[in-house]
C-alpha cells in the first residue's frame, strides 16, 4: 500500500518546496481535502458503465499509476498532424510543432523535465524550440517542472487565471512559478498557425484547463480535446468543503463543458485517460489512426461523472447522517 499512498499524494499536493515524496506536509491545494473523510486508501464507491467498472480508487490509480509509471519514459510518438506525445507512462506531456516554434502541454515533475527533453530531442526536434509552456491544472504531476523548462527555454508560461494561486505555491526547490500570461475561459493561444483554447473545466483544481486544438491529417480537420482533469480523487471533499464550498457545482460545470465540445481525438493530461498504451501498440499495425475514438471521449466524460456522482451521494449521505 505504500506505493500507492504515494501515488494518492503525487496528484492531491500541490507541490511546493518539499519534495514530492515527503508526504509530511499534506495536501495545500485549494480542492483537496479539508477535513476528516473516508481514508484515500479506501476503494470507495464503484460504478459501472458500458461494462467498465471502477471504484473512486482503482480510477485513480488508472490515472496516476505507480511511482515507476510516473517517471519511466513512454516511447515518444506522433499522435495526430502536429501532436506529439513526450511524456512518461502515466503523466503526459504533448509537443505542438509548428513552424514559429513549439508548444509544450504539461512539464509533470521538475524529475522528469530530463525524460521530456531526451523524448523531444528523439523525435528530432529541438527543446529550446519549445516557445509556449501550457499546463493541465494545478498539480505539481502536471506543472511543478515549468520553471525549469523556463529556465532551460525561456518558453513563455500561461495559465488559467483561476489556477493561478495554486499555480504560485508550486515552488520546486524554492523557484517561484513563472507566469507570464493569465488567460481566462474561452481565450486562446496562438503560435504558428495553431490555435489552442483553453476550457476552464474546474472541480479538479479552480482552474483546471481543458485545451482544444484542430489537427489536419490525410486532407482531414480534427478536433482534439487535451483533458484537463475530471477526476474524483481518493479524499477530495464534494460537501461542506469550506476551501471550496462550490465544488460540486463546478464540477458540474465542467460536465456541462466536457460535453458541449466536439471531440474526435480525445487526449488527457494521464495516458489512461485515453488508453494510449492499447492505441500506441495499434499504431505499428498500420490501419486508421487509432487516437481517432470520438467513442473513447464520451465513455471516459461518462465514467468520470458517474463516479462524480456516486461519491458526492455517498458524501451527502454521510453529511445528511451526521458522520464526518
Ligand atoms: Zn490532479
Amino acid at each position: 500500500m505504500k506505493r500507492l499512498a504515494l501515488g494518492i499524494f503525487a496528484c492531491l499536493v500541490s507541490v511546493s518546496a518539499a519534495p514530492v515524496m515527503n508526504t509530511n506536509q499534506g495536501p495545500t491545494a485549494g480542492q483537496a481535502p479539508s477535513g476528516p473523510g473516508r481514508g484515500s486508501q479506501e476503494p470507495g464507491p464503484t460504478i459501472t458503465v458500458q461494462g467498465h467498472t471502477f471504484t473512486q480508487l482503482s480510477l485513480f490509480q488508472r490515472n496516476v499509476g505507480g511511482r515507476d509509471d510516473q517517471t519511466t519514459q513512454f516511447p515518444p510518438h506522433k499522435i495526430i498532424g502536429n501532436i506529439y506525445y513526450v511524456g512518461t507512462r502515466s503523466l503526459a506531456a504533448f509537443l505542438i510543432v509548428t513552424p514559429q516554434g513549439n508548444i509544450l502541454v504539461n512539464s509533470t515533475y521538475e524529475r522528469n523535465v530530463a525524460t521530456i527533453q531526451k523524448s523531444v530531442e528523439q523525435l528530432g526536434f529541438k527543446f529550446s524550440d519549445i516557445k509556449i509552456l501550457l499546463g493541465s491544472h494545478a498539480h505539481g504531476d502536471h506543472q511543478e517542472g515549468d520553471a525549469l523548462i523556463k529556465q532551460l527555454t525561456g518558453a513563455q508560461v500561461i495559465a488559467l487565471a483561476e489556477d493561478v494561486p495554486a499555480l504560485r505555491a508550486m515552488k520546486p526547490g524554492g523557484k517561484e512559478h513563472p507566469i507570464d500570461k493569465v488567460l481566462h475561459d474561452g481565450e486562446s493561444v496562438t503560435l504558428g498557425g495553431t490555435t489552442l483554447v483553453a476550457h476552464l473545466t474546474p472541480g479538479h483544481s479552480r482552474g483546471c484547463t481543458t485545451w482544444t486544438l484542430k489537427a489536419q491529417e490525410g486532407g482531414k480537420t480534427y478536433d482534439v480535446v487535451i483533458i484537463g482533469s475530471f477526476g474524483t480523487n481518493p479524499g477530495f471533499k464534494l460537501v461542506n468543503n469550506a476551501d471550496v464550498p462550490g465544488i460540486a457545482e463546478e464540477f458540474n460545470r465542467a460536465f456541462k463543458v466536457a460535453r458541449a465540445l466536439p471531440c474526435d481525438v480525445p487526449l488527457g493530461s494521464h495516458p489512461g485517460m485515453y488508453n494510449m498504451e492499447e492505441k500506441y501498440a495499434k499504431l505499428a499495425k498500420g490501419g486508421p489512426n487509432p487516437f481517432i475514438d470520438p467513442a473513447g471521449y464520451k465513455l471516459e466524460v461518462d465514467i468520470d461523472e458517474a463516479m462524480f456522482r456516486a461519491v458526492l451521494a455517498e458524501q451527502q449521505k454521510a453529511a445528511a447522517s451526521g458522520r464526518p
